[in-house]
């Protein structure tokens, strides 16, 4: 059989299979592996690499847009000297995501400004890099979300988009009082995860025992706590606000908002 006939019933398969990249690339491939004088084996070797890597940095790039993560953050542009609270070696562990194949939670708890969105965002992007998915919500979104869910009769699809993510991170819970049947969905959202062991970071303003104030039943506030802490990372900054910090270094009023 001809070799033309060959090469274009080649490109034809990888059409039909998808294979976007590895079609886009086959000839730069095949022209590497003639002139470097390749075995079989490592050209497709190599045109199997090329997509694979492409569907993965595509999968990287949908998970960022469908994460909900408001700003990027990293945990290296993460300051630890200003906020000495901050244990540099736990955050360095949490970043080698091995929490998050072990369906551990974290938490960060601490006043305002004093970085736990930036720690929580930072180990979400850190997932999303490594192909995770991740659902990115503050607790004023989820509410929001939760209310157009019932509405619209979709509140266990909503309930579903949560639980698939890999990762759930919840931020600002305290901010404001739940409704019962809100709590109840956090609640429920927080123990499927549980059972399927997969991780959540949450991060709040109140302290565990101020958490009865934000959950209208005690039982479930104690209740959630006991899903949450079984295997979990806490982290209590009790810091300075960064941004109070600066301008206070920096020999500007402070004025309290
Ligand atoms: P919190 O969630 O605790 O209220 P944020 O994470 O939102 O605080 O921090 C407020 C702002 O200050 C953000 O822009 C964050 O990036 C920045 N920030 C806070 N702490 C630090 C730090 N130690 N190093 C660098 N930036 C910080
Ligand atoms: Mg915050």
């Amino acid at each position: 059989m001809s070799g033309t006939i060959v090469y274009e019933r080649v490109r034809e398969s990888l059409e039909k299979l998808r294979m976007e990249a590895a079609l886009n690339e086959l000839d730069d491939v095949l022209q590497r592996g003639a002139k470097e004088e390749r075995s079989s084996i490592e050209v497709l070797d190599q045109l199997l690499e090329r997509e694979l890597s492409f569907r993965f940095e595509r999968r990287v790039r949908t998970n960022f847009k469908l994460s909900g993560l408001p700003v990027i953050k990293r945990l290296d542009e993460f300051d630890y000297e200003a906020q000495p609270q901050v244990p540099k070696r736990t955050m360095e562990e949490l970043a080698t995501l091995r929490f998050l194949h072990n369906g551990e939670n974290v938490l960060f708890l601490g006043p305002c400004g004093v970085g736990k969105t930036h720690l929580a965002i930072g180990l979400a992007v850190r997932a999303i890099e490594e192909g995770h998915r991740v659902y990115f919500s503050s607790l004023h979104d989820l509410v929001a979300k939760m209310a157009s869910a019932r509405e619209r009769h979709r509140l266990d699809r909503f309930m579903y988009a949560i639980h698939r993510a890999d990762l759930w991170v919840l931020d600002e819970l305290g901010f404001l009082p739940l409704s019962a049947e809100d709590a109840t969905f956090v609640f429920e959202s927080v123990n499927k995860r549980y059972q399927s062991k997969k991780s959540t970071i949450i991060t709040s303003n109140k302290t565990f025992t101020g958490w009865s104030d934000i959950f209208p039943d005690p039982v479930l506030a104690t209740a959630l706590l006991d899903r949450l802490l079984h295997h979990a990372v806490t982290v209590n900054i009790r810091g300075e606000s960064y941004r109070l910090r600066n301008r206070r270094e920096a020999g500007i009023p402070i004025q309290e908002n």
